[in-house]
């Protein structure tokens, strides 16, 4: 029976005033009942316009379906022949703006909360059955897939799938890409992500970790080791910076450092080798899900005082909803409308930031308000830190390393948007690779995309060798 209510089902979260001071997760998923209670507000349309918004296509109402009538496994396997990470994307994708911001029931109330249930289908399946499939019988063709975050897993995944031995070629120490390094533990436990990866591993993708592709190795190089195809999946890490005096100062990070550090190495914990400095006052300048993960996590390694310093307004945030409210519930103050002009400093530390207040102008040529300075409004604040979350590029490394790979301007690896062939013969790449910063989902979509092609690829190959 249908469910009329016009809210979601509340899914428990950990208290703000205890979760701001440790790394556990916030949100707790849903209970059997909850789930159920929610899929009940589905209309099960015919023609499901949240299906259209999900970038793998999902077959959401069909999925729902099954968790109204309690067989959670039925639900898994369908959303399981779309999505290859779906206790992930069921915590991190932007559903506003994707299935749920399609959702008929957000005409008059709010929408069915898909992303909640997408999880709580594949928590159960996790806590049941951690496994997932064996390998298939293995085609003697051979794949190096460079990055091992959203993109190249799934690529990876995908190939493996259909039996193509699959190596990933990863940089750091652990796999995983952002999802192990960008997002913090409180948002995405590291031991999801683990079991994703040994999903991977069981089907027979293996891990070369600590490569560098374009220093340890080129891509040519990989053709020569017998691989037939590459893709490349190597994200933007490249932070970017605001380029003000002061910004070498110690006690100024990039977000990819600080999150890095606090991430992978452990810098949370005072017995690590990599202790992190926080002090008491953070300014986190930017606004995005990267600055709002900054931000908390300073407040969880101790910071009394902190602040997200964003120059429009909050209209314009362009973090998640979730993200922001959560942080100002955890105590995180925000300064918008305001700029850093330069960080001071005294003896080589930070001591404090200079601001100025911004008014928003005229749109852009993108359509979006360009904030104007307010002369005569600048002010400074003390602060012992701060994390510059404006956004990141490519790393040109493998670019440069490789003949005749064409990239954009700014970075971005060129691609055919229908199969994400470069203009190198036999390379694919996607992921923020080549659209710049973006998201999970869409790195994941451009994954499966590339390994469809490369299947396609090598079975021509096969078939006039
Ligand atoms: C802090 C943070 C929070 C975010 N929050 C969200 C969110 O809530 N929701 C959302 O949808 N998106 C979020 N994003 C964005 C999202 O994580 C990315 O868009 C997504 O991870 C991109 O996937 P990818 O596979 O292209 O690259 P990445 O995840 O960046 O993975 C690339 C991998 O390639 C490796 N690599 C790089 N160069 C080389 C090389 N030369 N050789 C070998 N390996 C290499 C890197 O070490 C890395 O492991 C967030 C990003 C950050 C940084
Ligand atoms: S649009 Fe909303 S109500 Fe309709 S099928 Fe999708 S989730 Fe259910």
């Amino acid at each position: 029976m249908l469910n009329p209510a016009l809210v979601k089902e509340r899914m428990p979260e950990q208290d703000p005033e205890l979760r701001n001071k440790n790394f556990s997760e916030v949100a707790l998923g849903y209970t059997p009942r909850q789930a159920a209670a929610e899929a009940k507000r589905c209309l099960n349309c015919k023609n499901a316009k949240c299906v259209a918004g999900c970038p793998v296509n999902v077959p959401i109402p069909q999925f729902i379906e099954q968790v109204a009538a309690g067989d959670f496994s039925a639900a898994y396997r369908i959303i399981a022949e779309q999505n290859a990470l779906p206790a992930i994307c069921g915590r991190v994708c932007p559903q506003e703006s994707q299935c749920e911001g399609a959702c008929v029931r957000g005409l008059k109330g709010e929408p069915v909360a898909i992303g909640a249930l997408e999880r709580f289908v594949a928590d159960q399946f996790l806590e049941g059955s951690p496994a997932g499939n064996p390998a298939p019988e293995r085609k003697a063709q051979k794949v190096a897939v460079v990055g091992s975050g959203p993109a190249g897993l799934t690529c990876a995944g995908e190939l493996a799938r259909q039996g193509y031995g699959v190596t990933i070629f990863e940089a750091l120490h652990q796999p995983g890409g952002v999802l192990m390094y960008g997002i913090p533990e409180f948002r995405l436990p590291k031991a999801l992500v683990q079991k994703e990866l040994d999903k991977l591993r069981l089907m027979g993708v293996t891990f070369q970790l600590n490569v560098i592709a374009g220093k340890s190795i080129t891509i040519d190089e990989l053709f020569e080791q017998g691989f037939q195809a590459v893709f490349i999946g190597s994200g933007a890490g490249l932070p970017k910076f605001m380029g003000i005096p002061g910004e070498n100062l110690n006690g100024v990070y990039s977000a990819n450092e600080f999150l890095t550090r606090s991430n992978l190495m452990k810098s949370y914990d005072p017995a690590s080798p990599t202790p992190i400095f926080v002090g008491e006052k953070v300014a986190v300048v930017g606004g995005g899900n990267v600055a709002m993960d900054a931000a908390r996590t300073a407040k969880r390694l101790g910071a009394a005082e902190v602040s997200i310093i964003y120059r429009r307004g909050e209209a314009e945030l362009p973090a998640r909803k979730a993200e922001i409210h959560h942080a100002r519930e955890e105590g995180i103050r925000f300064q918008l409308l305001t700029n850093p002009l330069r960080i001071l400093g005294e003896n080589g530390w930070v001591t404090g930031i200079e601001c100025v207040a911004m008014e928003l102008g005229p749109p852009d040529s993108s359509g979006r308000r360009s904030p104007v300075p307010q002369a005569g409004s600048e002010q400074v604040t003390k602060v012992d830190t701060v994390i510059v979350a404006i956004g990141q590029s490519p790393n040109p490394l493998i670019s440069q390393s490789a003949q005749g790979l064409a990239v954009q301007r700014w970075g971005g690896i060129v691609v055919n948007k229908e199969t994400m062939a470069t203009s190198k013969h036999g390379v694919y790449a996607g992921g923020d690779a080549v659209t710049g910063a973006a998201t999970v989902i869409s790195a994941m979509g451009a994954g499966k995309k590339a390994a469809k092609a490369i299947a396609e690829y090598l079975a021509l190959a096969e078939s006039v060798s």
